[in-house]
C-alpha cells in the first residue's frame, strides 16, 4: 500500500528521495505505514522522534504515565515545561512540531491482556519500549499471535540489547528468554539506574530497524541479538535461533494472552502485606504514629545520601543499605524498627537481613517514600 506525497512532503523528505534504497516509492511506503510504540519513555522517545521525522504516516503510542522531573535525564520527547503533564499529551505536541504531516494516535492505558490484541492489531509494526518483563512478554505474545514484527530493545545501567522478533521464520522473545527472571532478582531502571544516553543509542537502533522493515531494505536484526556495552563501546551480535519448542512461535500452545503479572511473579497490590514474612506498616499508619508523638520505634532509611537529599521523612535515620551489616551493633534489638527506602524493595531486603540477625520487631514501610508522597505528604518530592 502506498500514499501520494504533497509538494510540501516532497520538499521535507528530499534527503530520503535521493537515496537509492528509499526514493519516492519508499517515502510513500513510510507514509502509509502504521507503527505502534509501546511506552513514551527512554526508548520510546528517540523511536517516536525519528519515526516522525522520517515520515512514518501513523504513529500509535501507548502510555499511561505523567512526566516526572527524573524522566528528563533520558526521555527526550519531554521537556521541563511538561513535568506533571501526561506523557501522551507531551509526546503528541513534540511529535507534531517535528512533523505535522504525521498522525499521532494515543492510547492512554497500560497495555494489558485485555487490550493488547485490539491495540496492536491496528498497526503493522510494534516497537517495544517497555521497562518491565510482564509487558515485554505480553507484547511478544500478542505480536506472535497477530503475526506482527516486534522491534525489541531493552536497557539496564550501561548495557542494552536490541533485536527484531515475531517475523514468520524468526525467533521471538520467548525463544531467547523462555522464563522470566525470578521476581525482584533484576532491579528496574528506577532501582538500578540507567545511563541517560543509552536509551538514545538503543532506541535509535530500534527506529532504524522499524524503518528498514517498512522499506524492505537491508538485513534486520531478526535472528540476531545485538548486545551493546556503552562503557567499553562494544557492539556484539549473537545468533538467535527460533526454538521449535517455544510455546509462542514454535509449538504455538499459547493461543491466548495470559496473566503476565502472575507469570512474572509481580505481587498483586492488594497482597503487599507480609511479603516474604516481613511485616509491613503503611505510610498512613506510620504518619498517624508520628503525629501522636509515638517514640516507641526507630525509623531507619536505607537509601543513599543523594536520595535522602532529594526527600526524607523527618525523624528518620539514614543508614544506606550497604552499611546496614556494620551498623547493626548501633541498633536496639528490643525496640520496634521501621525500615524504609524509595519503593519498599531495598528496605524489605534490609528487614530480612535484620530478622536473620535476631531483630524480631522489624517492619517495612510499604511502598517506601513514593507511597508516603502519594498517601501522606504530596510535598515530598518523587524521583
Ligand atoms: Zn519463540
Amino acid at each position: 500500500m502506498t500514499a501520494t506525497l504533497t509538494p510540501d512532503e516532497l520538499q521535507r523528505y528530499a534527503r530520503h528521495l535521493i537515496l537509492p534504497d528509499v526514493g519516492v516509492e519508499g517515502q510513500r511506503r513510510l507514509k502509509a505505514a502504521r507503527v505502534l510504540v509501546v511506552g513514551a519513555g527512554g526508548l520510546g522517545s528517540p523511536v517516536a522522534l525519528y519515526l516522525a521525522a522520517a515520515g512514518v504516516g501513523t504513529l500509535g503510542i501507548v502510555d499511561f504515565d505523567v512526566v516526572d522531573m527524573s524522566n528528563l535525564q533520558r526521555q527526550i520527547l519531554h521537556g521541563t515545561g511538561d513535568v506533571g503533564r501526561s506523557k501522551l499529551d507531551s509526546a503528541r505536541a513534540r511529535l507534531l512540531d517535528v512533523n505535522p504531516f504525521v498522525r499521532v494516535e494515543t492510547h492512554e492505558a497500560r497495555l494489558t491482556s485485555a487490550n493488547a490484541l485490539e491495540i496492536i492489531g491496528r498497526y503493522d509494526i510494534v516497537v517495544d519500549g517497555t521497562d518491565n518483563f510482564a509487558t515485554r512478554y505480553l507484547t511478544n505474545d500478542a505480536c506472535v499471535l497477530l503475526g506482527k514484527p516486534n522491534v525489541y530493545g531493552s536497557i539496564f545501567r550501561f548495557e542494552g540489547q536490541a533485536s527484531v522478533f515475531g517475523l514468520p521464520d524468526g525467533p521471538c522473545y520467548r525463544c531467547l528468554f523462555p522464563e522470566p527472571p525470578p521476581a525482584g532478582s533484576v532491579p528496574s531502571c528506577a532501582e538500578g539506574g540507567v545511563f541517560g544516553v543509552l536509551p538514545g543509542i538503543v532506541g535509535t537502533i530500534q527506529a532504524t530497524e522499524a524503518i528498514k522493515l517498512i522499506l524492505g531494505i537491508g538485513e534486520t536484526l531478526a535472528g540476531r541479538l545485538l548486545l551493546i556495552d556503552a562503557l567499553s563501546m562494544q557492539f556484539r551480535a549473537m545468533t538467535l535461533r527460533k526454538d521449535p519448542s517455544c510455546p509462542a512461535c514454535g509449538t504455538r500452545t499459547i493461543k491466548a494472552l495470559i496473566d503476565y503479572d502472575e507469570f512474572c511473579g509481580v505481587p498483586n497490590a492488594d497482597e503487599v502485606h507480609d511479603i516474604d514474612h516481613v511485616a509491613e506498616i503503611t505510610p498512613t499508619e506510620l504518619a498517624a504514629r508520628i503525629a501522636r508523638a509515638d517514640a516507641s520505634f526507630d525509623l531507619i532509611d536505607v537509601r543513599e545520601p543523594y536520595e535522602w537529599a532529594i526527600a526524607h521523612i523527618d525523624g528518620a535515620r539514614l543508614i544506606p543499605l550497604g552499611q546496614i551489616p556494620a551498623s547493626l551493633p548501633s541498633l536496639d534489638k528490643t525496640r520496634e524498627i521501621v525500615v524504609m527506602c524509595r519503593s519498599g524493595v531495598r528496605s524489605a531486603d534490609a528487614a530480612r537481613f535484620m530478622q536473620s540477625n535476631g531483630f524480631t520487631r522489624v517492619k517495612n514501610l510499604a511502598g517506601g517514600i513514593l507511597r508516603w508522597s502519594t498517601d501522606v505528604d504530596p510535598r515530598v518530592r518523587r524521583y
